[in-house]
């Protein structure tokens, strides 16, 4: 799930013209959220005709997608027409070509998702694409009273060299490279007295831990942000007791940057003013609080449209109306990877989320459960202080009865290996196992 690895790589090919080009589009961005919903719906319909259009004319992939649809861009007037354009899966285009001719490839960013699930797509962008992103990165920060020499201590995969603006001391950023250990981590905490913290929830996790259990007192940041991983809720309870500040989320992915983000009242928004999010459930829109695959629609990549493109994770909307005064639907959480689910001994699919240890089970530092077969389950523990044999019985008690596989292995380790990107999987599903693959 989720990315900002985009904005790092982004930002240091932006040149400075386009530094500032972030600053306006940051004052757009926030100005974006005032937009009633019907404004919202407006520029919505606006925007998706825009791209759609564009994306026919010169995108080869989707103009034989719509013909073989015997679609035209007329007949997509706004959102409610969208469900006449077929979803479109990563596989869909890993071979397909898929860039608008409008742009010449060379003076396009480029990224790339991970690969758990086949072959990585490369995603292609213009600058200004990416400024956009950056902006709303900026924008989340921003909403939650960051102030622009506010001092960011990055806990993720990549590095960061600072730039001019950076030296002119505004948006400053570090990063703690990925294999520091625990102790150099907090010592950098200590020493740069960062006033927020953005990194992964596994890392900022194990950072907790570490911090709660040997009492080790640091300078408070104003807030910390997490992405790029889900976030569960025992490990944000323990990042914000660590840390003595609030946890905000966001959602995110390599293909479209942000994809939802939490405000002040911990409500997870929808991108809505440059994504368009559905939430399908065997292909039709799901109700309120009804599980279904993400598929988002990118308003702003006209390098390479990615209209209708299934994200590969499962969420649901809310069916709470934010009190915060933003407009943008709110999502009620993430639950999981759509590839992610488990195999019972039955042959039954199931989310992988059940088979999750509850937070109730002590002693545990970090785990991860891989199905080598469909009758096994292997389970990787990193333990704390407080683990017994009691909590094993426990842990063996919970996958049984939860999965009906009888044969649950612990394997008790010193730490869990990451994919490529650093990145810790909580679950690695009977397809899909061995340690260099990721998302
Ligand atoms: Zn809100």
């Amino acid at each position: 799930m989720m990315k900002p690895s985009i904005i790092a790589r982004a930002l240091r090919k932006i040149d400075r013209e386009l530094q500032l080009s972030v600053i306006k589009e940051t004052g757009a961005s926030l100005r974006n959220l005032a937009l009633s919903e019907s404004d919202l719906a407006k520029r919505q319909d606006e925007m998706l005709r825009r791209i759609v259009k564009h994306a026919y004319e010169t995108v080869p992939y989707y103009r034989e997608l719509f013909d073989s649809a015997s679609l035209k861009p007329s007949d997509i007037s706004g959102t409610k027409d969208l469900y006449k354009i077929p979803v479109t899966s990563k596989h869909d285009l890993q071979n397909a070509d898929c860039i608008s001719s409008s742009f010449d490839r060379s003076q396009l960013l480029e990224t790339t998702t991970g690969g758990s699930t086949g072959i990585p797509l490369h995603i292609f962008m213009e600058k200004k694409t990416a400024a956009r992103r950056v902006a709303e990165g900026r924008r989340i920060l921003y909403l939650h009273g960051y102030k622009a020499f506010y001092k960011k201590l990055i806990l993720a995969f990549h590095t960061y060299t600072p730039d001019f603006i950076n030296k002119l001391g505004f948006y400053r950023q570090e990063a703690v490279p990925w294999d520091a250990d625990l102790k150099e981590q907090t010592d950098r905490i200590a020493s740069y007295k960062p006033d927020v913290i953005e990194g992964y929830p596994s890392r900022l996790g194990l950072l907790a831990d570490h911090i709660l259990l040997n009492e080790i007192s640091l300078p408070k940041p104003k807030f910390i942000v997490t992405n790029s991983e889900m976030l569960y809720p025992e490990v944000r309870d323990k990042i914000e007791r660590a840390f003595g500040c609030e946890v905000v989320n966001v959602y995110d992915s390599e293909e479209f940057g942000q994809v939802a983000w939490e405000c002040t009242r911990h409500n997870l928004h929808v991108n809505a003013d440059t994504r368009i999010i559905e939430i399908l459930d065997n292909g039709n829109p799901a109700g309120q609080g009804t599980p279904g695959e993400v598929v988002c629609t990118d308003l702003i990549n006209y390098a390479m449209p990615l209209i209708r493109y299934k994200i590969g994770d499962i969420a649901s909307w809310s069916a709470k109306k934010c009190e915060c005064g933003i407009a943008y639907p709110v999502l009620s959480g993430i639950t999981g990877r759509a590839s992610e689910y488990l195999v019972m001994p039955s042959g039954k699919r199931i989310s992988s989320t059940v088979v999750y240890i509850p937070p109730s089970i002590p002693g545990i530092v970090q785990y991860q459960i891989v199905q080598t077969a469909p009758a096994c389950l292997d389970v990787k523990i990193v333990r704390a202080k407080d683990f017994t044999e009691e909590t094993a019985r426990k842990i063996k008690e919970h996958l049984t009865g939860s999965t009906g596989i009888r044969d649950v292995r612990l394997h008790y380790v010193s730490s869990i290996r990451k994919t490529k990107r650093a990145k810790f999987r909580r679950f690695i599903p009977l397809s899909n196992h061995g340690p260099g693959k990721e998302r």
